[in-house]
């Protein structure tokens, strides 16, 4: 959608109330916008400024599709009747902040009350809360009317002592009443199949491609790049393939269901170079957006189990991703912050590699997630967990320059959701307030569950030598250099059991190899 034929609020005309928009907040089935009719009084506000594009280097397919993507939205609202103002980047009256771009409108059309949706993001939030605490008219602040847990519920509970996932996940599916039986047990008398889940992919079935919306963003490619904003990884302007609008969405989610669930719970954990998105949604940029309500996601998945189209394993799979993992990081997120994104309980410092921003290394897993990453602006999670979260753990990179990749190369990626799976779940940095050890892993993990190994330029089974796996020796030192904090906890008992039975000789081998892959981390 060309900047030009975007809506414009007429300039000279007064509004009772402004109601902004934020560009995740696309959620077309708010209570907000149900009814056009008696909202001649409300002018909606959308707008694309500096301060999003700016505050983390970001992939350009993010940058793109969010815009695009609230382009679209703030048409149809027009469309429907509303009146809407939207700013797009390039505008002259484009002052590049909520703040001072909401300061200029309430002025310019006499704005006496000021509503906006609970942003996800702490940063944002604060700022809004900032700037209605001067702006000397009423403000009300809404529900986003999107996630399943209740923000201050869950904050004030996860502020006292946050749980374990599993814990949360069982009272949400009792909350839901989701895949239970008459009397309120789980069904097929367990309510985790994570051990039926956990299979390599040995190419068959083959991986369904996702879906292929096009979309011609150059015209949007051409403003972001004259407005200066720089962004990392390939647009694919001209024929953008993420979906962009709801129904696009739900076209989207029908196809998942159809194609790649009845396969997503065996092959979760997989990887492979034949396939970078297996079984996998491909649905969290649309969900982050709130194209989609995780509901409908939920509902979807349940459907096709009833129906006899997947296994009870796979549905519950899923279902705990999103009822369960999707909403906790959420609760621990809104419990913790602004602390939790300084937390670095491992005192990990070293600079990420260069490599990260350019997928070239040796090593052909890290090379392909990364490669991969770069081109699509997605990786799933196993890759981001076991390849990219895994290396940075395992070296001790700082924490801070892991959470920056994380938030600007993926198109899913916001603070709320990205923050307490990469400092948390990936890197430990929190010291377990989220997961209960650190997820880390050496070659034999990535060989058992990928074929990257094979034609890698390091041998996977090598702990040291010239081309000993990067990953061996450094999962060992990992371990060595934090056995004061990890040792006494019983799930990695059987990790510093190995340990120990290794010689004196192989111990000081490893440590010495790792000591030398950390002395030229941009050389791997
Ligand atoms: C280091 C790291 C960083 C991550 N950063 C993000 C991020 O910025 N944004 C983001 O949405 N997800 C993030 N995740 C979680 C997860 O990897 C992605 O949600 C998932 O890969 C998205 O792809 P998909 O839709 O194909 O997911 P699928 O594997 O098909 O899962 C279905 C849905 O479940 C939800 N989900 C699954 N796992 C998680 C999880 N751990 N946390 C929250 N939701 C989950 C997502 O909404 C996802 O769309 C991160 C994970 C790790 C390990
Ligand atoms: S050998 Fe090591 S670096 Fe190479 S693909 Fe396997 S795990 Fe990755």
């Amino acid at each position: 959608m060309n900047a030009a034929k975007l809506p414009q609020a007429p300039a000279g005309q007064s509004f009772r109330r402004l109601r902004l928009i934020l560009g995740d907040q696309l959620n077309a089935r708010h209570s907000w916008l149900r009814d056009a009719s008696e909202q001649a009084d409300t002018l909606y506000v959308l707008m694309e400024i500096r301060s999003e594009t700016d505050y983390v280097w970001h992939h350009a397919q993010k940058v793109l599709g969010i815009f695009a993507a609230m382009r679209g939205f703030a048409c149809a609202l027009a469309q429907a009747g509303f009146v809407v103002h939207y700013i797009s980047l390039g505008a002259a009256e484009n002052r590049q902040s909520f703040a001072a771009n909401l300061s200029a409108l309430m002025q310019r059309h006499q704005i006496t009350e000021l509503a906006w949706q609970q942003p996800d993001e702490w940063r944002v939030a604060q700022h809004l809360r900032e700037f209605a605490a001067t702006c000397g008219v009423q403000h009300q602040i809404v529900d986003s009317e999107h996630f399943l847990a209740d923000q201050a519920q869950i904050s004030t509970q996860f502020a006292q002592k946050i749980p374990r996932m599993e814990f949360f996940y069982r009272a949400m599916r009792r909350q839901y009443q989701i895949l239970l039986d008459a009397a309120g047990q789980p069904l097929g008398g367990q309510w985790n199949f994570d051990a039926d889940n956990r299979q390599r992919w040995p190419g068959n079935p083959p991986a369904p491609s996702w879906p292929q919306p096009q979309h011609d963003l150059r015209a949007l490619w051409d403003e972001i790049v004259a407005a200066g904003v720089t962004t990392l990884g390939e647009p694919q302007a001209a024929a953008f393939n993420w979906p962009l609008s709801r129904r696009e969405a739900q076209a989207w989610l029908q196809h998942f269901i159809v194609h790649a669930l009845p396969h997503f719970g065996a092959y979760q954990d997989a990887m492979s170079r034949a396939s970078p998105t297996l079984f996998h949604a491909g649905l969290s940029f649309a969900l982050n957006l709130k194209l989609l309500h995780p509901m409908e996601v939920i509902q979807a998945a349940l459907a096709a189990y009833q129906q006899g189209a997947v296994s009870l394993a796979t549905v519950e799979g899923f279902v705990r991703q999103i009822l369960g993992w999707r909403e906790f990081v959420r609760g621990v997120y809104w419990a913790r912050m602004p602390e939790y994104r300084q937390l670095n309980v491992l005192s990990h410092q070293r600079d990420l590699p260069a490599w990260y921003w350019t997928g070239q290394t040796n090593m052909a897993c890290l090379q392909h997630a990364i490669s991969q990453s770069l081109s699509l602006s997605y990786a799933h999670h196993i890759q981001r967990l076991m390849v990219t979260g895994n290396f940075a753990l395992l070296a001790g990179i700082d924490p801070d320059q892991v959470d920056a990749w994380y938030l600007g190369i993926y198109i899913d990626a916001f603070e709320w959701v990205e923050l307490p799976n990469t400092r948390g779940m990936s890197q430990y940095a929190d010291g377990g307030l989220l997961g209960s050890k650190p997820y880390a892993g050496s070659a034999s993990y990535i060989s058992k569950m990928s074929d990257y190994c094979k034609g890698c330029a390091y041998q996977p089974k090598l702990r040291h030598g010239e081309m000993a796996c990067p990953l061996n020796s450094l999962y060992w030192h990992f371990h060595h250099r934090h056995a004061d904090r990890l040792a006494r906890n019983p799930r990695l008992a059987m990790t510093y059991r190995s340990w120990g039975k290794l010689s004196t000789a192989e111990q000081a081998a490893t440590l010495a190899q790792a000591e030398i892959y950390l002395a030229k981390l941009d050389a791997l």
